[in-house]
């Protein structure tokens, strides 16, 4: 079928997840026929399952929220506007631009060359893995899942055994809206994952930590399979001397105790003087009382730790250097309060591994300088927080470090933005998705020319014997100043 050409399989079989219905191997092979078959390849398809995802979303909303309260406490509110419409965004972007960013790209021609016509033409990979972790369940899953479907991929999905509820939902309800031959849902944890990237894809995306991404890697290695790392790492969080301590803390407290800390771009540290460490705290503390209250646990608006093993990793990290704020936990709830660590050693487990918890570290330093030789002495992470009146300071940071993404005055809102992409570098991992970006990383770039079948005698000069006349003639059509003279 061609790529232009109208719907294909919309009607999708009211029957349960592929999962555990046939084997594992079987549902890859079916999809892959399916996709050598070309069903995935239309602009028609491709927007079917599109909209499909867009009615999951919606006939579901309800669900969708109660199995995020369960996971992770999160209020039909947060949910919304950290998983729901954002993934709903991202759908109606990919549904208005499909056609567009499916086109071929034509690009710059030499004289050697004139004669052809080249462009980029933006091929499906084929069958794609994505694997998710639990922090944002729906987000992560099925933001990648646009881009894949987007582009024209037969795709199976991995979300995070950790957040059950999600996963159940995702399982059970999911497959109904997107057509069977071309999409499939393999559930399990470490192990039954482990299996599953033994087979061959054409492309993983893997979004987790830093440890199971080496995993993936070195599976997908094993079949050369190409692979975008979504992954995460301490994000620090440079509060200079000159600015309003308050307006930082708002932002800092905000965006820190978000999803109860577990967001991979969250703030995890912050780097600034002693003297503003003083001014600091009082306005930490004034934020997480007037944002949840004298007794946080009673707000709709702070969550919950996933689980008791991540409960029991977090209170851990509670005995590194002084509680100045918070602390106070609780294990049958799994709740943690809004937490402020001082007088911390940068030796100690707080500062040696990635927080994804409610709990905020100050480490002192002497000015940005100071600041920047921190950073750069650690693995890159995946954002990077300034908070200065003076742009200087921020352009200085921004010039000096490496990050995945970098922020100003603000909180990770940049993650809400399609136009930017998400990604890491280093440690903090390795490609990047959103919007566009999804649709192309998701997408074969294949560099295409085709010529002329005649003209022959132009071609001739080509040819050899090389002679002094035509050699120059070849050097000179091959140099890019032949280019810019036409
Ligand atoms: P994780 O790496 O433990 O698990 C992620 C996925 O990998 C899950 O689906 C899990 O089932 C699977 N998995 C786990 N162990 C495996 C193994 N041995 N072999 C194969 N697969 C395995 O991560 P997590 O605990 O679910 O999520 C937290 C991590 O994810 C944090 O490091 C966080 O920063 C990172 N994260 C990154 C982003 C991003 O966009 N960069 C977003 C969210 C979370």
């Amino acid at each position: 079928m061609s790529r232009d050409e109208g719907k294909g399989g919309v009607e999708a079989p009211e029957s349960e997840s592929t999962l555990g219905m046939e084997p594992v191997a079987d549902t890859l092979r079916r999809l892959r026929e399916a996709f050598s078959a070309g069903r995935t390849q239309a602009a028609g398809f491709r927007a079917s399952q599109l909209e499909g995802l867009s009615s999951f979303l919606q006939d579901n909303r309800q669900l969708l929220q109660d199995a995020l309260a369960q996971d992770l406490h999160k209020s039909a509110f947060m949910s919304d506007i950290s998983e729901l419409i954002l993934i709903q965004n991202e759908v109606d972007l990919a549904l208005q631009n499909l056609r567009s960013w499916m086109k071929d790209e034509p690009v710059a021609t030499s004289l050697l060359t004139k004669l052809s016509s080249a462009f980029i033409r933006k091929e499906p990979f084929g069958l794609v893995l994505i694997i998710s972790p639990w922090n944002y369940p729906m987000n992560l899953t099925l933001m990648p899942l646009v881009g894949a479907l987007a582009a024209g991929n037969c795709v199976v999905l991995k979300p995070s055994e950790v957040s059950k509820s999600s996963e159940k939902v995702l399982a059970e309800v999911l497959p109904r809206y997107l057509d069977q031959s071309c999409f499939a849902m393999v559930l399990g944890g470490p192990e039954e994952t482990g299996r599953l990237l033994e087979n061959k894809f054409d492309y993983i995306l893997f979004t987790g930590s830093p440890r199971v991404g080496k995993i993936v890697m070195a599976a997908a290695a094993k079949h050369l399979t190409p692979v975008t790392l979504e992954l995460g790492g301490k994000n620090p969080c440079y509060v200079d001397d000159d600015c309003d301590p308050q307006t930082v803390a708002n932002r800092v407290v905000c965006f820190r105790y978000f999803n109860s800390g577990q967001t991979c771009v969250a703030p995890d540290y912050v780097l600034c003087s002693p003297e503003m460490q003083e001014r600091l705290l009082p306005a930490l503390q004034g934020a997480i009382a007037r944002f949840f209250g004298n007794d946080p646990r009673g707000s709709p608006d702070l969550g919950r730790i996933i689980n008791e093993k991540q409960f029991q990793r977090l209170q851990g990290l509670l005995g590194c250097g002084r509680v100045a704020i918070g602390g106070q936990n609780d294990e049958r709830e799994r709740y943690i309060a809004p937490t402020v660590l001082v007088d911390v050693q940068e030796t100690e487990p707080v500062m040696q591994e990635e927080i994804f918890g409610p709990i905020l570290p100050i480490v002192n330093v002497r000015g940005p300088d100071e600041a920047i030789d921190f950073i750069n002495r650690r693995e890159k992470p995946l954002a990077l927080y300034v908070f200065s009146n003076s742009s200087q300071v921020v352009n200085q940071m921004l010039e000096r470090t490496s990050s995945g993404s970098f922020v100003g005055n603000e909180g990770f809102t940049y993650f809400t933005l399609p136009s930017l992409p998400l990604g890491g570098i280093g440690h903090s991992g390795m490609g990047r998705y959103h919007g566009k970006f999804s649709f192309d990383t998701f997408s074969h770039h294949r560099a295409c020319l085709l010529s002329h079948p005649g003209l022959e005698k132009l071609n001739e000069i080509r040819y050899p014997p090389y002679t002094d006349w035509n050699k120059k003639l070849i050097t000179w059509a091959l140099s890019s100043q032949s280019c810019t003279l036409l």
